[in-house]
């Protein structure tokens, strides 16, 4: 069997026969990857704690007919480790492994942005120097603007118009002008919609200037958006505290 190496995420684990599992990847080269890790469960494994939901290694791959085999896994960073002591961490962490899972679809299909997106938000949570609630919701926003969906903050999404917008719709994909609103639409506070805009674009000063009122009611906006885009909403969002 040919044999490749690429670094991962792991994204999901889930059991296989009596010792094995079947581990979900994100990684660098080749997209998502599903891969069994033989024998995992027994305590004598030489990886198997490598191989938990978080952690960030280096594998080398035997490609199967159906399923790839992983033979050898490396640590780069035990995200898995850091993240395990928080629950607030941990449960929104996974909000951003479920997220990366279902918005990079198809197998072995190259997603390096997606990928370095996941490392660095996973990173971000585990270094605490920003809320678990503001990584989540930066992630969030950044992961559906990588797969086509950016949201526009600094414009109305329909006539083009610049400024900061009153109405907010998920359906029409970011802000609109009194002109262009559509039923349904939120009323945010200006201040929200700069909040979401920096979110986007990473502007921490601006995030952590913000008043904890604009940045419950921008987290609820960003919800509101990921479940417009994903067919059914992620199952790990409702034990994130919002
Ligand atoms: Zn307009």
């Amino acid at each position: 069997m040919p044999l490749y190496r690429d670094e991962a995420i792991v994204l999901r684990t889930h059991k296989l026969g009596e010792a094995d599992r079947i581990i979900t990847l994100l990684t660098r080269q080749h997209g998502r990857v599903r891969a069994v890790a033989k024998g995992v469960r027994r305590t004598t494994s030489r990886f198997g704690s490598r191989l938990e939901p978080f952690m960030h290694v280096d594998l080398q791959l035997a490609e199967g007919r159906n399923l790839d085999t992983i033979t050898q896994a490396e640590t780069l960073d035990p995200f898995h480790a850091r993240l395990g002591l928080d629950y607030e961490r941990y449960t929104a962490g996974t909000a951003m492994l479920e997220t990366a899972e279902r918005l990079v679809t198809e197998e072995k299909e190259p997603s390096v942005q997606h990928f370095l997106l996941l490392v660095g938000g996973l990173r971000a949570m585990a270094a605490e120097e920003q809320a678990a609630s503001q990584v989540l919701d930066s992630y969030l926003l950044r992961s559906l603007a990588v797969s086509g969906y950016a949201p526009s903050f600094d414009h109305c999404t329909s006539c083009g118009l610049e400024g900061t917008h009153r109405y907010f719709n998920p359906s029409a994909g970011g802000v609109l002008c009194t002109t262009c609103r559509i039923p349904g639409s939120a009323t945010p506070a200006h201040e929200t919609i700069r909040v979401l805009s920096a979110l986007l674009t990473g502007d921490w000063a601006c995030v952590r200037a913000a008043d904890p009122r604009h940045l419950r009611e921008a987290s609820t906006l960003v919800a509101a958006y990921l479940s417009w885009h994903l067919e059914r909403g992620l199952r790990s969002m409702a034990y994130v505290e919002r």
